[in-house]
């Protein structure tokens, strides 16, 4: 071999929940050189591919087939060729119709070595989520893998689908939305009962799910009447009635709600994971972006008579992480922080600040500059005291004013991040979020309020979407909200998202009471 040829990894990525991706297969994400991706491939799971990974898209529609997939086998040739580690990553499992196959032949063929990663293919996911045992002990003792769609150049079907109507198997039939109505005949004709129970299950194990139970002859219309299309799995046979007890998966108790996410993007997680644990669909739409605003000077004045100051204050949790990543840059040894005493606004920032293994002194129970200033006033400390108050590019104006004028401090702000309005052009939700609506919109800062009042006209909900209620973090962003004529709906009595996301969940079930 003249030279280094990499291979090639055909890999199953799950049906959609990027939960339910393999180890293996994320292992080799995060190694790849390229990744070759589908449609049905959710893609947070690029999340985990390193930077310089280049990320291929080779979605296709169904009728489209042959001509893009020599193409793509063609890429994938060319990429290994070259010396690639190449991933390619297919929806549910690459040998359950996902042409797994034919790229492996085609590899083989050019000498071009391989590996194959299984993954959980869309019947199983769709079965267990909506909670269908495929096989059942007394009641179905073999499962049926088949397609409504075969190869489209082909004109002739080759599935006997009424001799799959004489067998008692449990059936699973991907891609068959488009012929449901001439495949359910055939397996009445061929001798299924048709009062067999049958379910058609829809974007399965993911927030969108949908699934519509039916006898199998009233199935097509009832899934035309509900507007389903594909992808979807369509499951025939006795056991889909065990899912009428076991559907653990849309009877959680945020399942079916949009909520839209409006913290910026780096902080979005924690609260989209909290909603998602619920069954939400949540749409990020990042109203604020926060970035690290340093000012050389201004850190090196500060920095040089760091051990005058008397307290160092912190008024948010973003504060906090920009001040210390650019401090331990600066000065390696968390000890050349000295020993002041340390306040924080509120829990989250104080967490913020006990990750650095620092306990702060104070932290109001309620979560507002004003408090912090009244906590700070009230040891009685401030008098000439040199306070060193950590902020953003807003905010912190309130807290300094009565740090001065009440406590008779001596304050220097250092700001250290800045919050911009993000552009909403750049958010892909955002069509979603105006086409569809939302049931909850989120705020958990003013400086988003502010964004959202600004942005308005670019967010307005289309005729046809749902008018999101809006729920509020705490006191702050309420009083922001109520002054842009925003009527607050949700907003917990203690502030933090935890308390937060137990507010909307007791809301939604009052309103489904
Ligand atoms: N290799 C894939 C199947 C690809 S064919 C696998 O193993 O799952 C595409 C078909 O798979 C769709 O038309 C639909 O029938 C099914 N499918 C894929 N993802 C699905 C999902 N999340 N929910 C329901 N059906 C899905």
């Amino acid at each position: 071999m003249t030279e280094k040829q990499g291979k090639v990894y055909l890999v199953g990525a799950g049906p959609g929940d990027p939960g339910l991706i393999t180890v293996r297969a994320q292992a080799l994400l995060s190694q790849a050189d390229v990744v070759v991706y589908d449609y049905l491939v959710h893609p947070g799971l690029l999340a985990a591919c390193r930077r310089n990974c280049e990320t291929i898209y080779v979605g296709k529609q169904a009728g489209f087939h042959s001509i893009e997939q020599e193409r793509i086998e063609e890429i994938l040739i060319e990429k290994v060729k070259a010396g690639n580690e190449v991933v390619r990553l297919k929806g549910g499992d690459p040998f359950v119709y996902g042409r797994g196959g034919e790229e492996a032949r085609r590899l083989v063929e050019q000498g071009i070595s391989f590996e194959i990663v299984p993954g959980v293919t869309a019947a199983v996911a769709a079965a267990g989520y909506a909670g269908i045992p495929l096989t059942q002990r007394n009641t179905s003792s073999s499962v049926v893998f088949l397609t409504g769609h075969e190869d489209p150049l082909k004109k002739a079907t080759i599935i006997d689908w009424r001799a799959f109507g004489a067998l008692d198997s449990t059936l699973c039939i991907y891609m068959g939305m488009g012929r449901l109505r001439e495949i359910v005949a055939a397996l009445i004709e061929g001798g299924r009962d048709p009062g067999t129970p049958a379910a058609v299950v829809q974007w399965a194990s993911v927030a969108r799910q949908r699934t519509c139970r039916a006898t199998l002859g009233e199935l097509p219309d009832r899934v035309a009447a509900a507007g389903m299309g594909a992808p979807a799995v369509v499951i025939v046979g006795d056991v889909v009635a065990w899912g009428d007890k076991l559907n653990w998966f849309e009877s959680r108790p945020l399942f079916g709600r949009r909520v839209a996410v409006t913290r910026n993007r780096a902080q979005a997680g924690e609260l989209r994971d909290r909603l998602e644990i619920l069954g939400a669909e949540v749409l990020e739409i990042p109203l604020v972006r926060v970035s690290a605003d340093h000012d050389p000077k201004r850190w090196d004045e500060i920095f040089a008579e760091l051990g005058a100051y008397d307290w160092l204050v912190f008024s948010s949790a973003n504060g906090v992480k920009f001040f210390f990543e650019y401090f331990l840059e600066k000065y390696p040894d968390i000890r050349s922080l000295g020993a002041m005493r340390i306040a924080a606004v509120g829990k989250a920032t104080a967490r913020a600040i006990e990750a650095y293994r620092i306990i702060p002194e104070i932290v109001p129970a309620k979560a507002t500059g004003e408090a912090l200033a009244d906590a700070l006033i009230e040891t009685g400390s401030l008098d000439n005291a040199k306070v060193l108050v950590v902020t953003g590019s807003l905010g912190g104006d309130k807290l300094i004013s009565r740090l001065q004028s009440e406590g008779f401090a001596i304050v220097d702000r250092l700001p250290v991040y800045r919050t911009e309005l993000e552009r909403l052009e750049d958010v892909p939700a955002v069509k979603d979020f105006r086409e569809r609506g939302a049931d909850y919109i989120i705020f958990t800062s003013s400086s988003a309020v502010q964004s959202f009042a600004e942005q308005a006209a670019r967010l307005k909900p289309g005729a046809e979407a749902t008018v999101p209620k809006a729920c509020s973090i705490g006191p702050v962003t309420s009083e922001k909200l109520k002054s842009s004529g925003v009527t607050v709906q949700v907003e917990p009595e203690r502030q933090s998202l935890g308390a937060l996301v137990e507010a909307i969940r007791e809301h939604a079930a009052r309103a489904t009471e």
